[in-house]
């Protein structure tokens, strides 16, 4: 009997490289959660490490 159809083709895993991530990039702007103050995320600097100048709450990214 011919071998040739079959289980197994070796296709199925080939799809997990993507050119950009969308979803997860960095940070556009920084947002204090106190008090609802924003300002632009300069890169480089994690928003984590930037204080609000209102409350002096630490900054998160949006
Ligand atoms: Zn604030």
């Amino acid at each position: 009997m011919p071998a040739g159809q079959g289980s197994g083709s070796g296709r199925g895993s080939g799809m997990g490289r993507g050119g950009q991530r969308q979803g997860m990039g960095p940070p556009k702007e920084c947002k204090c959660p106190g008090c609802g103050y924003t300002s632009p995320h300069q890169p480089g600097q994690p928003c984590a490490n930037q204080a609000c100048p209102k409350c002096g709450t630490n900054m998160v990214g949006m």
